[in-house]
């Protein structure tokens, strides 16, 4: 909440409220940023979604399993994609979440945050930014922890990790403390079954904090247990074209570079 803050700070001092949130906008003088990130390398991503944003000219986050059938049958796919402007992001080699934790029956043993050393995890998260690499020739890209799950036994994997990436996409302790938000008011959504209303709703609310949104998808009309229409998808996409002057769209590596700069 620190710039919102220092915006009612200056205008108390004596500026009109219009010239004083004009003067203090970030985000390239745009009233906010919005991070699009979609998790788990989904067919659906690349036949659907990277379709939709380029029909709107909107550049996007797709977080990446190395080892996912989606990523490795179709590696020319997301190389054409990163070759339009799209981010792919590091979401590990293997997808590795706590098993013990409610809903988590999915997580096979050998997948299981549980039986990791943090070397395994450093190591085989490096080795996926190779894989991605090897993908889209760029060196700078963002990380996102599956589950959201950032310790490995009682330590964070994060602070290894500091210098391999541009930032972390995760509202995390331990995120917070090595990402360059510290002075971004962050607002986030994890969709699901959102409205189209609620999605533009939430970019709304962002325009007046001047925040940094993140939305967090991962099935878009299908192919994911968490999951939204593809319509409400679409009148978010509509609706973040018309605001393109007060809003500042960018895969999250660019966001969080421009963050890093200021
Ligand atoms: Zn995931």
């Amino acid at each position: 909440m620190q710039p919102v803050k220092l915006i009612l700070i200056a205008c108390l001092l004596g500026n009109s409220l219009l010239s004083c949130a004009q003067n203090n906008t970030n985000w390239k003088n745009k009233k906010c940023a919005v991070a699009l990130t979609y998790d788990d390398a989904l067919n659906i991503h690349l036949d659907q979604v990277i379709p939709a944003l380029d029909s709107v000219g909107l550049k996007a986050t797709f977080y990446l399993i190395g080892s996912s059938d989606a990523f490795t049958k179709r590696i020319p796919d997301w190389r054409k994609a990163a070759a339009k402007g799209h981010e792919l992001g590091n979401h590990t080699l293997f997808h590795p979440c706590y098993g013990k934790r409610p809903g988590r029956e999915w997580v096979r043993p050998e997948r299981d945050l549980n039986n990791y050393t943090l070397q395994r995890m450093t190591d085989e998260i490096k080795m996926n930014s190779v894989l991605l690499e090897a993908t889209d020739g760029k060196k700078k890209r963002t990380l996102a922890c599956p589950c959201g799950d950032t310790k490995v036994q009682d330590s964070s994997y994060l602070y290894g990790l500091k210098n391999n990436f541009v930032g972390f996409r995760d509202g995390t302790p331990d995120a917070n403390a090595v990402n360059p938000f510290a002075k971004v008011t962050v607002q986030w959504v994890t969709v699901f079954d959102n409205t189209g209303d609620q999605l533009i709703a939430a970019v709304k609310q962002a325009m007046e904090a001047n925040a940094l949104l993140v939305f967090v998808f991962h099935g878009v009309g299908g192919d994911h247990n968490i999951n939204v229409s593809a319509a409400a998808h679409r009148q978010l996409l509509q609706f973040l074209k018309q605001q393109e002057s007060q809003v500042w769209v960018a895969p999250f590596v660019e966001i969080a570079e421009y963050a890093k700069s200021k």
